[in-house]
């Protein structure tokens, strides 16, 4: 299952937020708890949307959305949790659901009652609720291979590409065009580790 507070599978009882710790696991998630969920499993289906337990059958969740309803797995889905709101306040760092259904990180800089208002990296900002965000447990660091990284592509903008191989600070990446290049680290901008990215 994944971890309420920062959204990333616990193994062997450890999440990037616990910090040693062992995470205090509560594996039944009650029917009529809020949920982000994803749909499925696959290279095309990155997705995730909300929704509210509405039944169990064995190790499955079912979950109701406006118009439908999904069997998810427990590490499907990160459940609306109180420990987690209490950490939700001005100046968290977050990854926040987007109207496209990918998470991206932000940070909130408002609140009304219960609703939180996310500035993401890029500019856009929304209000929305704290199931629809997780806590930011680790921020980016030095690229590794397989990272997804920004940086310019030969044809001049600023383009997502994953990172091949590393000599020092230079970083050998391959843009989804295909396109392959080697670049100095100062031409990289990193994304902190994105926990809906694995697994
Ligand atoms: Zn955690």
């Amino acid at each position: 299952m994944r971890c309420v507070k920062c959204g990333w599978i616990i193994e062997d009882n450890r999440c990037p937020c616990s910090k040693g710790r062992e995470n205090a696991l509560k594996p039944l998630v009650p029917i009529g708890t809020r949920v982000a969920f994803r749909y499925g499993r696959g290279p095309s289906m990155p997705f995730w949307s909300t929704g509210e337990v509405a039944g169990l059958q064995g190790r499955l969740y079912q979950i109701k959305t406006r118009n439908d309803a999904f069997w998810c797995e427990l590490d499907d889905l990160v459940p609306e949790s109180a420990d987690r709101d209490d950490l939700l306040r001005e100046g968290t760092r977050v990854w926040a659901l987007w109207i496209d259904g990918r998470w991206f990180p932000g940070i909130i800089d408002a609140e009304e009652g219960r609703i939180r208002h996310v500035v993401w990296d890029d500019g856009d900002a929304m209000w929305l609720e704290p199931h629809q965000m997780v806590v930011m447990a680790t921020e980016s660091g030095v690229p590794k291979e397989g990272n997804v990284v920004l940086t310019r592509h030969p044809d001049g903008d600023m383009q997502p590409a994953r990172v091949e191989a590393r000599e020092g600070m230079r970083f050998r990446v391959i843009f989804r065009d295909g396109e392959e290049q080697w670049v100095p680290g100062d031409d990289i901008t990193t994304f902190p580790p994105n926990p809906f990215d694995h697994a």
